[in-house]
């Protein structure tokens, strides 16, 4: 095989076979991941730049399939992409997460945010609207206490719909977030459009802050446009204090990211309260 290897002809390959049967185990399990409760929520707190306070949290998903090491979400969110699958493992994160935010209310901790991603494929369903209205009623979850991320190329395609929905989601009184803003196609016509209340500077940007001359005019821009169109700041990923006193400098609201707290089971999080940063 090896000798073969060289000549570039040979398409079958062990090593894309173990990756296409992984695959397939991987789809078979997922499709029970709920009902054997392998998915898991973590918690990363966001914090307010302006008082240091704990402002709320980003939901995000792990799975651990029983007798295997856990697996992120950049593995297995695309397999619920393509399968399906994102639709019941959406509703049960949003449901979740509405249920920790209630519980983490009536344990007397100070109201937290959640912010819950949802994925472009979630956001294309018909019912999203009403799947949101159940959840934030059988959970007894404020609408305003959630926040739901979403990509700017679910904006970009099928603009009209995405307007509707943006807009259902919006007058039910829910926060509207733009994750990973900057990275993907951006028509800055399309912020006017949609109902948006915040951006979140993408990781990618925030890495090189303040000593890479590009990243620190991304952000200083992307913040600059955001205020200018009274829409708050979301910077994720900061990793150190120069990062936090760059995006302070820039009157940014909100910081996320391994200077403060990685991703969290709930039970810490009342913990992280205690800690002022
Ligand atoms: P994202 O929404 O951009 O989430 C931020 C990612 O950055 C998270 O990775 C988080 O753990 C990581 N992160 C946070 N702070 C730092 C930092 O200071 N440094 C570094 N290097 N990384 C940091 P994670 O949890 O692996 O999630 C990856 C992506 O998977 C998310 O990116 C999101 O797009 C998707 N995802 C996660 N949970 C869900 C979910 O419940 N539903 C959907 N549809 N997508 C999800
Ligand atoms: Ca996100
Ligand atoms: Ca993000
Ligand atoms: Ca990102």
């Amino acid at each position: 095989a090896k000798a073969l290897g060289r000549c570039n002809y040979q398409y079958y390959s062990p090593e894309m076979n173990a990756r296409t049967l992984d695959r397939l185990t991987l789809e078979n399990a997922l499709r029970h991941a709920i009902e054997r409760h392998e998915l898991v929520m973590l918690y990363q707190p966001q914090y307010d730049l302006r008082t240091g306070a704990m402002a709320g949290v980003e939901a995000l998903l792990r799975w651990r399939p029983h007798g295997r090491d856990m697996i992120g979400p950049d593995v297995f969110i695309p397999i619920a992409e393509e399968t399906g699958l994102i639709v019941p493992i959406g509703e049960w994160v949003l449901r979740t997460a509405c249920a920790q935010q209630v519980a983490w209310r009536q344990a007397g901790l100070p109201a937290l945010r959640m912010a819950v991603n949802l994925s472009a494929r979630q956001f294309r369903m018909s019912g999203l609207t009403a799947m949101v209205a159940q959840a934030l009623h059988d959970t007894g979850c404020e609408a305003g206490d959630v926040e739901l991320e979403i990509t700017e190329s679910v904006l970009m395609e099928r603009a009209d719909t995405a307007e509707e929905t943006l807009q259902h989601l919006s007058g039910m009184g829910v926060r509207l977030a733009i994750d990973d803003f900057g990275t993907g196609y951006s028509s800055l016509a399309y912020l006017k459009r949609f109902p948006i209340d915040v951006l979140k500077i993408d990781r990618s940007f925030i890495c090189g802050i303040p000593g890479d001359a590009n990243d620190a005019a991304i952000a200083t821009a992307v913040a600059a446009l955001a205020h200018s169109m009274q829409l708050s700041v979301v910077a994720e990923g900061v990793e150190t204090d120069e990062q936090r006193n760059f995006l302070m400098s820039l009157r940014c609201e909100y910081a996320q990211g391994y200077l403060y707290s990685k991703p969290v089971p709930a039970g810490a999080i009342a913990a992280l309260l205690g800690t002022m940063q």
